[in-house]
């Protein structure tokens, strides 16, 4: 069985408090592999470790060419070991082979895409306020210093990817937490950068528990920084504890996204488009398409059509590339889902699809929920405003595209919504009035490594990928120079310092 140890400061080393755990396939349960778990102590090793690195100047003052050509390296080994991830992924957190083969793709490719944003400029002039031969103003940007990642089980590798990238293209060094549910394939990326021959220090990753190595990280004084996604109870009490300190945070959190359809909607997209947006990943995606609204004109229609299709779909072992849906991650995310389930049937919603555990004895083992659909569903009912983070569907009809805007918004999340219509005027006139980070017209799940990504709301708080993204791990500076600005025209002059000659000099 594979066992691994946490990575600090270059070098692989044993647990301080000496515990291990394991993690098990969410498939059948079994034991994939054993990990060391990362205790406060772990944490101040690696944060000791990221500071040295970070004050010693080698990684943030290094050549941004020669830091993008270690993006790049990270990102071909990714590429070259691509089969032994997915495979890993795949036992680790249940996703299914299909999924996984796109997101060890797309880790590499958030790599390399950061790896260019490396090379953009990080000091300009100001020249709309610099007066020519009087005054300069530069706009400087520098890394912010050692950055606490703390990313979920959904997307393992993809999440440490999308805070490794732009934190080390910044100039920045990183302590990396794995969830403790899926620390495999961030292990995994640490063998990578040992590889590669990343400088000791630069990036630390170290599995280990929220309340114990996640807050050691969030509230240590040497922590510049916190890079968190996750649900957003625990990002509102990562708030919290880095508030002692005044940390820089950027937290991408929960959802609960509204998908509306039009009644000029090309149905056949539409349904195929709900279908993915809704179940992909068995739902356990923060974007996810999780909150259905038809146009009465087709409401009847349309359901019933979309439920006949997500009938259709595989649920089976993540393993085989015929399954569309696989396990959740684990028997008490089953249990949470279950009692939303239950909530649904207790509000009096009727359920058109699903609503149990599937019976197939080759699943008995496994973390499964049947994809479930709950038709004209209550705005305000708890399954229609909590993120489930499970396959559940809620669906309700609109009358007009106003009531339409006004329910999509009346939720306390905002990370994503979309809109299906052969009109995209229209479209656009709705996407403009969403509360969301990103709107889809016509499309879901579909981001970009380039675009702004994150929520309004209780959805969190900043934006991942791009330049905006990178400069969420830089602090900004000002610097006003004197290029010989005529002493009369010094406004101070006139308010403390007396008029006349210098000093005493
Ligand atoms: P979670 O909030 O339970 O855990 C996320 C991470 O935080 C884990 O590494 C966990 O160990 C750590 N953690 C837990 N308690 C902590 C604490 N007190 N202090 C510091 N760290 C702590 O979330 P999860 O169940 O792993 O993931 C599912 C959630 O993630 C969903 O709510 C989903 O919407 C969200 N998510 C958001 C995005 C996004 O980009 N907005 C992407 C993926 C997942």
């Amino acid at each position: 069985m594979r066992e691994y140890q946490l990575y600090i400061d270059g070098k692989f080393i044993k647990p301080r408090a000496g515990r291990y755990d394991e993690t098990l396939n969410p498939f059948d349960g079994s034991v994939v592999a054993r990990f060391a778990v990362a205790s406060v102590e772990d944490v101040n090793l690696a944060v000791a470790a990221a500071r040295r690195a970070f004050d010693s100047g080698g990684w943030a003052e290094m050549a941004p060419s020669t830091r993008s050509e270690v993006l790049k390296a990270i990102s071909a080994k990714i590429n070259e070991k691509a089969a032994e991830l997915v495979e890993l992924e795949v036992l680790d957190s249940g996703s299914t082979i299909k999924k996984a083969r796109e997101d060890i793709a797309l880790s590499a490719r958030a790599i390399n895409v950061f790896s260019k944003l490396a090379l953009s400029e990080n000091e300009r002039e100001l020249s709309e306020i610099s007066k020519p031969g009087f005054a300069r103003n530069i706009l400087r940007y520098e890394p912010v210093g050692v950055v606490g990642a703390i990313i979920p089980w959904n997307f393992p590798l993809k999440m440490a990817a999308w805070k490794l990238g732009p934190a080390l293209a910044a100039g920045c060094t990183v302590v990396l937490k794995p969830s403790e549910l899926t620390p495999v394939t961030a292990m995994e990326l640490a063998k990578i950068l040992d590889e590669i021959g990343l400088p000791p220090g630069v990036v630390n990753i170290i599995p280990g528990y929220g309340h114990d190595a996640g807050e050691g990280l969030v509230k240590h004084p040497d922590v510049n920084k916190i890079a968190f996604t996750g649900s957003t109870v625990v990002g509102k009490k990562i708030m919290q504890l880095a508030a002692g300190s005044m940390k820089r945070l950027t937290l991408e959190c929960g959802g609960k996204s509204a998908n509306i359809v039009l009644d000029d909607a090309d149905i056949d997209t539409a349904i195929n488009g709900s279908i993915y947006g809704m179940f992909y990943h068995s739902g356990q995606c923060c974007e996810a398409a999780t909150r259905l609204f038809v146009h009465e004109k087709l409401y009847d229609k349309f359901v019933a059509s979309l439920g006949d299709k997500a009938k259709r779909m595989r649920i089976g072992n993540p393993m085989d590339l015929s399954t569309d849906i696989g396990p959740l991650i684990s028997r008490k995310q089953v249990n949470r889902v279950m009692s939303y389930i239950e909530s649904g049937k207790n509000e009096g919603f009727t359920i058109a699809l699903g609503g149990g555990v599937p019976q197939p004895s080759e699943l008995s083992k496994g973390y499964f929920v049947e994809p479930t659909v709950f038709v004209e569903v209550d705005n305000s009912s708890k399954i229609s405003q909590e993120e489930i983070f499970g396959p559940v569907l809620v669906i309700s009809k609109f009358f007009g595209d106003e009531e339409a805007v006004a329910r999509a918004n009346d939720v306390s999340y905002g990370l994503a919504a979309g809109v299906w219509s052969t009109n995209v005027e229209r479209a656009k006139k709705i996407a403009d009035r969403l509360q969301a980070g990103t709107v889809w017209i016509n499309e879901w799940h579909l981001l970009n490594e380039r675009a702004p990504f994150g929520g309004y709301k209780q959805s969190g708080i900043g934006r991942e990928f791009g330049r905006i993204g990178m400069e969420e791990y830089m602090e900004m500076k000002h610097i006003h120079i004197d290029d010989g600005f005529p002493r009369e025209k010094r406004t101070w002059y006139d308010t403390v310092v007396p008029k006349g000659e210098g000093g005493n000099w």
